[in-house]
């Protein structure tokens, strides 16, 4: 930027293309609704799957937000930042992707009544920031409580996430799983928990259906034992874990050993099976029964270690063996001459086992794993890659739950209810922000008026039906019993959700917005444009969206 007499300049590059103020508004405003629309049809239990397609024909059928937005190629920088709402939310929470992206949708067309209204943005910016505020504590106070021992209610939160996803026929099944497995891998400290579901590892396999799917008390690796004279199997194994080759360091520079002869050659290959057999000593002396190395094991290694009875694997990765250590309770150790007894973990039993055809390590039987395995089985890629994307959807729920500890009815229920205190609260604060913050709580209400679409039900009449319930305050849990296209009690019909859920998703659907209603120039280089231009429908057309 220069400066001519005081006045800031723009140099724009040869061929840029620029939008201002109300045009610039209307453009990302109209890409961000396109966005939110192209997912909205997805939304809750009778919500419809999208194929979606790419350029070389690869296929993903798939109900899940994050999934659509990441796989489709939204080119126009306000498209970008609602994909990110997306992701965000994905990574937060592991839920409610589409809830953030279609209230950010909604509230972005509430704003867009406003500022026809010759609303200026910095209100409504600043009347969003207030009633999401006001929302995030409406919703902590709105709150039930859950407990760590409540199986049935975190159960049935898992299965409430993954209803309308391909996995609904597994829902039980898939929801005992998950919730043992956070519960595993949580940690609690001063009675407050945390969990990091990194050290839930879920792998796949084609073959069988999704009912044989399990838990695995512990790890399980892609990986099979380096030499057929290893046992298959060993119980109460001690497990090494090296982050060191058992091999023999090629030298680092270009040395050249000069052997003039054959004494000199056996002295030679005799030295290398020493240094060799020394590191399989080490590792026996320790009192391991298995190994799992992150680098290369030689052949000869290989050999003594078999010799030895010992089970071992090479070529760990990195992550498996950071859930293997805490898994068994071994320390990763870097040189195997300092391995010690007690570097070494324990697992009830490691065993190498087929499945699909494939030979993989089982080790299962961990005392308080704290990283444990789903193995996720079914029929086909696609069923299998939507499996595990409502797994996932299910573990966001139940460690949300878990770590949060509060919980609200779903159903659009607690949508009605938000919108109300924000309705009350916007007559206290008065002003034109009273209009942005009554906008906002129109724009919650699309949760509980898609549920109702989905379902068949007119819109207007269940929202009005549903507003006179919450009015007296004696049906607080109303919501839409999208099953039975009627309005019922969420508490009853056992739909529930966590609360660190839905504040996430109002957070980051609020952001997104006031970040998008602040632009007023929009500046695209050459072959960038700054107007959208995108297919009808916002899908279609191998997925482009510009
Ligand atoms: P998201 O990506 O936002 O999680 P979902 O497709 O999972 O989207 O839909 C979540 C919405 O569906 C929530 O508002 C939830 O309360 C609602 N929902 C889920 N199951 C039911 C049900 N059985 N009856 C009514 N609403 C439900
Ligand atoms: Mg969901």
């Amino acid at each position: 930027m220069t400066q001519i007499g005081g006045q800031p300049i723009l140099v724009l590059p040869e061929g840029a293309q620029r939008l201002l103020g109300r045009d610039a508004q209307r453009a990302n405003i109209s890409v961000a609704k396109a966005v939110a629309n192209a997912v909205r049809s997805t939304l809750g239990p009778k919500g419809m799957d999208k194929m979606l397609v790419d350029e070389l024909g690869d296929i993903v059928i798939t109900n899940d937000g994050a999934t659509i937005l990441s796989n489709m190629t939204v080119e126009h920088p306000a498209g970008k930042m609602m994909v990110e709402v997306a992701k965000t939310q994905d990574e937060e929470v592991g839920d409610g992707t589409t809830t953030a992206v279609v209230i950010a949708g909604e509230l972005l067309k509430e704003a867009e009544e406003l500022l026809e209204k010759k609303i200026h943005p910095s209100i409504i910016t600043r009347g969003y920031i207030m009633a999401s505020q006001k929302a995030i504590d409406f919703l902590n106070e709105a709150s039930d409580t859950v407990d760590f021992g409540d199986d049935e209610r975190l159960n049935q939160m898992a299965v409430v996430s993954m209803t309308g996803k391909a996995a609904e026929s597994v829902g039980k099944h898939f929801a005992e799983i998950v919730v043992k497995a956070v519960k595993e891998v949580s940690d609690e400290s001063d009675g407050k928990i945390t969990i990091d579901t990194d050290y839930i590892k879920v792998e796949k396999k084609q073959g069988g259906d999704l009912f044989d799917t399990t838990l695995i008390n512990g790890v399980l690796i892609d990986k099979e034992r380096v030499h057929s004279g290893m046992p298959k199997e060993v119980k109460n194994a001690k497990i090494a874990l090296l982050d060191a080759a058992l091999e023999i360091k090629e030298t680092e520079t270009d040395a050249e050993i000069r052997i003039t002869s054959p004494d000199q050659l056996q002295a030679f290959l005799a030295q290398e099976e020493k240094m060799l057999r020394d590191m399989v000593e080490s590792v026996k002396k320790a009192g391991a029964t298995v190994v799992f190395c992150q680098k290369g094991i030689d052949d000869m290694a290989q050999h003594f270690l078999a010799k030895e009875g010992i089970f071992a694997a090479r070529r760990v990765k990195k992550s498996d063996m950071e859930k293997l250590a805490r898994a068994t309770g071994a320390t990763l150790v870097m040189n195997v001459k300092e391995l010690s007894a007690g570097d070494l973990g324990a697992a009830g039993l490691v065993e190498e086992r087929k499945v699909a055809g494939e030979a993989m390590t089982f080790i299962e039987d961990c005392k308080d794993p704290k990283a444990v395995t789903i193995l996720v089985r079914g029929g086909s890629e696609h069923v299998i890659d939507e499996a595990e994307r409502a797994l996932n959807d299910a573990i966001g729920v139940v460690s949300s739950a878990l770590e949060d500890r509060k919980i609200v009815p779903g159903g659009g229920s607690i949508e009605i209810e938000l919108a109300q205190a924000l309705n009350r609260y916007a007559k206290t604060v008065g002003g034109r922000e009273q209009l942005a913050i009554q906008a906002f709580a129109n724009a919650v209400e699309v949760i509980p008026r898609t549920l109702a679409e989905s379902a068949g039900m007119d819109p207007i009449d269940t929202l009005v039906e549903l507003r006179a319930k919450h009015e007296d305050g004696t049906n607080k849990a109303y919501g839409v019993d999208v099953l039975r296209a009627k309005t019922a009690d969420m508490f009853s019909l056992k739909v529930l959700e966590p609360t660190k859920i839905k504040r996430q998703a109002i957070l980051s659907a609020s952001e997104v917005a006031e970040l998008i209603l602040r632009i007023d120039d929009i500046i695209a280089s050459s072959g960038k444009r700054a107007e959208p231009s995108m297919p009808p429908g916002g899908m279609g057309g191998g997925m482009d969206m510009m």
